[in-house]
């Protein structure tokens, strides 16, 4: 089903496939219905601005994310547009001018990156480049006076994070980080279905992620530096946030432990970890996440009820499956609702669902799953100054 032909009725249909449960049952929090509905309203109805009023959006780094996904997604974007790149690779200078129209005085490497500032036609900078050079071209970014979109993990330190939020305040720029999921129907769901209670709280969480990576030995994913840490920095991250979301909390304590079967491959980053953590009222998010057994599921066990997504955290083919039925929403371009609802917090103010704020807390996450990995002692959070 297309999105854009998802109409009110249709999701008010599918909304009330666990409506039933949502009416019966007693919620902690206050209820949020309003959320999906107001979400696919607003993106549905949502009036394409005419082409020279769109936000220009500049990719820094054109790897296989840039590839295959953002670049297609901003073909369908409605608020804003792919209007220059940055790049280290000249043959990757023709493909993008000529495959998506990009002018020549918009395309950049990473010599005259800075001189970007100068350009009017871009107004927001999309760092996809490996993990460790995130805040690096995120600062010079914001320096540039761009808004920012950083891809996950924000950075590869607390600290870095820091001054990456520091550095867009102080240019007053909007910061967001690409977590795409937020936008996903299946898991706007699962947030409702575990905030609202709708099978009574959940009290566990079962999320993995892993694929293999050993056929690329070379990749930047495997050096410490560049990555910041292994498959948790890479995918976990994901698990981290879908725990949080669901149940609208922070969480207080994390144990964790590694496996390795490749030491050659594995030398610097994790090959496999798992961690559980606690949250208050005592649910519990058992993660795993690996890159060399594959996963890609999200589980929660609600009191009355389970829901779950299978597969997950994929682009597209993303399944959910509730005891009332299974979740049946559309398919959507992930990266194009992310894309434009940050342009539509630049433009109109609307709620930023992906602050940076947000993106350091998970590293911070992360920073304390190692410890509790490396000391095998059950870490206590300090989630203080943090917020769901
Ligand atoms: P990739 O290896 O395919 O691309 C990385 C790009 O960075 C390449 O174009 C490469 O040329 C460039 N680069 C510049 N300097 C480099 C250096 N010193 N070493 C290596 N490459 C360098 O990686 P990718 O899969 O596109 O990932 C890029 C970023 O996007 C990562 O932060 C990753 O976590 C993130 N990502 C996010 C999602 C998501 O679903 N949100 C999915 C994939 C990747």
């Amino acid at each position: 089903m297309n999105f854009n032909n998802f109409t009110r009725k249709e999701f008010l249909k599918h909304l009330s496939l666990g409506a039933g449960a949502v009416f019966a049952l007693p919620a902690l929090g206050p209820l949020d219905l309003s959320r999906n509905r107001k979400y696919y309203e607003t993106w549905r109805d949502i009036r394409e601005l005419p082409d020279d009023e769109k936000l220009g959006i500049a990719l820094v780094g054109l790897g296989s994310y840039s590839n295959g996904q953002l670049g297609p997604a901003l073909l369908e974007t409605k608020l804003c547009k792919l209007s220059g790149v940055v790049t280290g690779t000249p043959e990757k200078e023709d493909q993008w001018a000529e495959q998506y129209g990009i002018k020549r005085s918009n395309i950049y490497n990473y010599d005259n990156y800075d001189s970007i500032v100068d350009n009017p036609e871009i107004d927001i900078i999309y760092i996809v480049l490996p993990n460790g050079m995130h805040a690096e071209y995120s600062i010079r970014a914001a320096e540039a006076g761009k808004h920012l979109i950083c891809e996950k993990p924000m950075a590869t330190s607390v600290s870095d994070c820091r001054d990456m939020i520091e550095a867009c305040r102080k240019a007053d720029r909007k910061l967001s980080i690409g977590y795409r999921l937020h936008y996903e129907p299946h898991h706007e769901e699962a947030m409702r279905l575990g905030r609202e209670q709708v099978y009574g709280p959940v009290k566990e969480i079962e999320g993995g992620l892993g694929f293999n990576i050993t056929g690329n030995p070379d990749a930047w994913r495997l050096d410490q530096e560049l990555a910041g840490g292994g498959p948790l920095m890479d995918v976990g991250v994901y698990v981290i946030q879908a725990g949080i979301y669901t149940l609208g909390a922070l969480p207080e304590a994390v144990t964790a432990y590694t496996e390795l079967t490749m030491p050659d491959i594995f030398d610097e980053v994790e090959e496999t970890i798992f961690w559980e953590m606690e949250f208050p009222g005592s649910a519990v998010l058992k993660g795993e996440c690996s890159y060399t057994q594959g996963s890609n599921y999200l589980r929660s066990d609600a009191r009355n009820g389970k829901f779950s997504i299978q597969p997950a955290y994929s682009y597209r083919g993303i399944a959910g499956e509730t005891v009332s039925g299974p979740m049946d929403f559309p398919q959507v371009n992930q990266q194009t609702l992310q894309m434009d609802a940050f342009t539509d917090h630049i433009l109109n103010g609307s709620k930023n669902l992906v602050p940076g704020e947000m993106g350091m807390r998970d590293v911070d996450i992360m920073m304390e799953i190692y410890k509790a990995a490396e000391t095998g002692e059950c870490i206590e959070l300090d989630m203080s100054g943090y917020s769901v």
